[in-house]
């Protein structure tokens, strides 16, 4: 029997597509392989938003190659798009599949195999204990710092009906936690014909039966309406966590960007999500030192950081992508880029514990994500990643959890329910 295993890079768009790859290969009857190590086909799902995306895409590629000479390495994602070529000459590259021939891939990669050959993902876990659904891909909009544009293509949406269907079927398959993914979600639907929308997909998957949970991936604080907040703050099936991307907090430099919103319209919006949904998790991307960031700048990105209630930041340092507008301007020096993404980052370390302390007393629900003999692991459905002693429930199940204490490291508590979201 042919194994497989599957790593994806990058963003939760990658994992949903590695998600769909893994169970149409099992379908034809691929084993999932335990470690890359034993796959005897892997399938690597790159990124290249940043210049260190392609570094650990290719140190990745280098060293599957060495430790296990007789994989064949199937390539695809935004870099193998970005640089086929240099793709294709690294070592143990049997295969560099096109973005636009990924949801083919599997069939590709089962192509005159025995039936029986199987994948496995860098999470495998997450793939059995939280499912994810690709909505949408590529992003019309035009950041001056992002090639993902042009290595995803236009915005493109999966249609209403199709994805409905598919969360019912997971739903129906036992997947208590969803996750819907997108490149820009917010966009979902504008291309469709007749138009749809974020809104009417997700008010269509509130009325499925079943006991569950939609997570959504990053959201674009630029198109989020009155009534979509509406929803997403009353729905009783989306997670109170919200990704809202923010990539600066100075004017100025969103201006440069190309992205047209303000320090004061993303306060208003954390500031209007906290107060309908006080719990909530919240969370940013930002850029830390964008060509021409001044100190000033800077610090206007910090205190819209400390001053929010967003409880944690994915810090990037920004990196020049090849073709984009950003990268023609001059770049501020390594050293200040690397002290300021630094200094933000421990700054969202202590905003994200003392969100977490708030929590300790409460109860909440959740999805086991990892089982072991001396407890599990549960996510709860704000974004917390909470240990539990000395307890015992099924991998994936639903349960409520009693916070008891946070610390640096991690968040401890004890199992309150096992029955469901709605116990
Ligand atoms: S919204 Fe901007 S940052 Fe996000 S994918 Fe589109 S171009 Fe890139």
């Amino acid at each position: 029997m042919t194994s497989f295993f599957i790593h994806p890079f990058g963003c939760r768009v990658n994992q949903a597509e590695a998600f769909d790859w893994a169970a149409a290969l099992q379908k034809k009857g691929w084993r999932l392989a335990e470690e890359d190590s034993q796959g005897e086909i892997v399938i690597i799902n790159t990124c290249t938003l940043t210049a260190r995306a392609d570094r650990d895409g290719r140190r990745y590629i280098r060293k599957i190659a060495q430790e296990n000479p007789r994989a064949r390495l199937v390539v695809t994602g935004c870099l193998a798009e970005r640089d086929p070529e240099g793709v294709k000459a690294l070592p143990g590259v049997w295969r560099v599949v096109a973005n636009a021939d990924k949801d083919a891939l599997a069939g590709q990669c089962a192509a005159g195999e025995s039936p029986e050959t199987a994948v496995r993902a860098e999470e495998p876990v997450s793939y059995r204990v939280r499912a994810l659904v690709k909505a949408q891909d590529g992003c019309d909009m035009a950041c001056a710092f992002c090639v993902i544009p042009s290595v995803r293509g236009r915005s493109r949406s999966v249609p209403v009906l199709d994805l409905w269907t598919r969360v019912e079927e997971l739903v129906s398959a036992g997947y208590a936690e969803i996750v819907l993914a997108g490149i820009h979600l917010c966009s979902y639907g504008r291309d469709l014909r007749p138009p749809s929308s974020l809104l009417e997909l997700l008010s269509g998957i509130e009325e499925l039966p079943g006991d569950f949970r939609l997570r959504l991936s990053s959201l674009d604080p630029r198109l989020l309406s009155r009534p979509l907040l509406d929803f997403l703050t009353g729905s009783r099936r989306i997670a109170p966590h919200f990704h809202l991307s923010l990539q600066h907090g100075a004017d100025r430099i969103l201006r440069l960007m190309g992205r047209e919103s303000t320090n004061a319209s993303y306060r208003e919006l954390c500031a209007e999500l906290e107060r309908r949904s006080p719990e909530a998790n919240l969370g940013a991307d930002i850029i830390v030192g964008f060509p021409g960031e001044t100190e000033r700048d800077y610090e206007e990105t910090v205190r819209l950081l400390e001053e929010s209630p967003l409880a944690y930041a994915h810090v990037f340092s920004y990196s020049a992508r090849p073709g984009t507008k950003a990268a023609e301007r001059p770049a501020v020096d390594r050293a200040t880029v690397k002290s300021r993404a630094d200094r933000l980052r421990r700054l969202s370390g202590r905003k994200n514990l003392a969100y977490r302390r708030r929590l300790i007393g409460r109860t909440l629900p959740g999805v086991v994500i990892q089982s072991k003999p001396g407890g599990l692991e549960v996510l709860t459905s704000n974004y917390v990643d909470v240990l539990v002693s000395g307890a015992a429930a099924p991998l994936g199940s639903p349960v409520h959890v009693r916070i008891a204490a946070a610390g640096e490291r991690d968040t401890t508590g004890e199992l309150r329910g096992r029955d469901g979201f709605r116990s």
